[in-house]
């Protein structure tokens, strides 16, 4: 049955990640390969944790495009949903890792692969037939990119998928700060679940992220669940009818790239098998607090895939 599958659509690409720190790009010794992009990430999360997931976007006729179309197959996420271009390339970032631990990054995108996806592209039988669609933001920052990624929205929404919006904000791919506030609200509306990282409430609001009346006001009327993930300090969740605080698990943090679509990952991964989730409290509870575990997991790996949990290691962890 296609029931509980997760479809998780837009970006999947390289990062490069040098082998030491604190150094310019250029005076880097080595790269490390390291496959990411949030929405692939997402699909890879729920299907280590035993659920079902495909990937939908497009990817260059290139090795970069046919090992990352591999990563998928390798990880149990279907791949029937992506495409391949026969003239752009697959996106990369080219990260330096800062002494202070933070990470700058340089994207190819000239334009990429993943920006030239179109409408007509679409598997919209595979969105069909899927019980939760997964997205991003990124995707819509260019044509045709965009109109595929409205058409997607559209098909899922008709089709009575839940929709769940992770905008998972990258400042430097935007034309400006006012562009990706403007863009990434204006489909803030049609979700069912939308999550966003401290970080990402407070460029959003220019509120406190620990204020609920902030984050209250990206509360809107058919919004079904409201999740906040505030790293070490764990998660804070608002529905119609409850909101409250899921403490995080201590952990000694390594890397804490893929926390945040670990942390989704784990939650579609739940939900898709018992909606029931987004009215119980007490499940919901119970969920975030996985949820958590497998966010406080991947911290203390170094990067997003090869960090993210099975379920048995997730559930070791979670029942310490
Ligand atoms: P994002 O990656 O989107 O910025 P966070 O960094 O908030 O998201 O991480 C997502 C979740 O992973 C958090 O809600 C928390 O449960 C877990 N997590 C992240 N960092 C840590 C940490 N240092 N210790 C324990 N858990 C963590």
């Amino acid at each position: 049955d296609g029931e509980s599958l997760v479809v998780s659509f837009g970006e999947m690409l390289i990062d490069f990640v040098p082998t030491v720190s604190g150094v310019s790009l250029a005076e880097a010794p080595g790269f490390i390969k390291a496959p990411g992009g949030a929405p692939a990430n997402v699909s890879i999360a729920v299907s280590r944790l035993g659920g079902r997931a495909a990937f939908m976007g497009k990817l260059g006729d290139d090795e970069f495009g046919h090992m990352l179309a591999a990563i998928l197959r390798e990880n149990g996420v279907s791949d029937a949903g992506v495409t391949f271009d026969e003239g752009a390339r697959t996106a990369l970032a080219f990260v330096t890792l800062r002494s202070d631990g933070e990470r700058e990054f340089m994207f190819y995108r000239n334009p990429s692969a993943d920006m030239l996806l179109t409408p007509a592209e679409l598997d919209l039988d595979l969105i069909r037939r899927a019980k939760v669609f997964h997205y991003g933001s990124i995707s819509l920052i260019t044509e045709p990119c965009r109109s595929a990624h409205l058409k997607a929205l559209e098909v899922a929404k008709e089709a009575g998928l839940l929709l769940s919006y992770d905008p998972n904000l990258r400042l430097p791919l935007w034309p400006s700060a006012a562009d990706a506030k403007e863009q990434i609200l204006s489909i803030w509306d049609q979700a069912d679940i939308i999550k966003v990282s401290d970080v990402e409430l407070e460029f959003l609001t220019g509120g406190d992220s620990l204020d609920d009346e902030v984050a209250l006001t990206l509360w809107r009327p058919n919004l079904k669940l409201l999740l906040v993930t505030l790293g070490e300090k764990g998660c804070k969740y608002y529905t119609q009818d409850f909101r409250g605080a899921v403490a995080a698990f201590r952990v000694k943090q390594v890397d804490t790239t893929g926390a945040g679509d670990a942390f989704v990952g784990a939650l579609l991964s739940k939900i898709v098998e018992d909606m029931s989730v987004l009215q119980d409290e007490n499940k919901l509870r119970e969920v975030l607090r996985f949820a958590n575990a497998c966010g406080a997991i991947t911290t203390t790996k170094k990067g997003a895939i090869p960090a993210l949990p099975n379920l048995s290691e997730a559930l070791a962890f979670f029942e310490k």
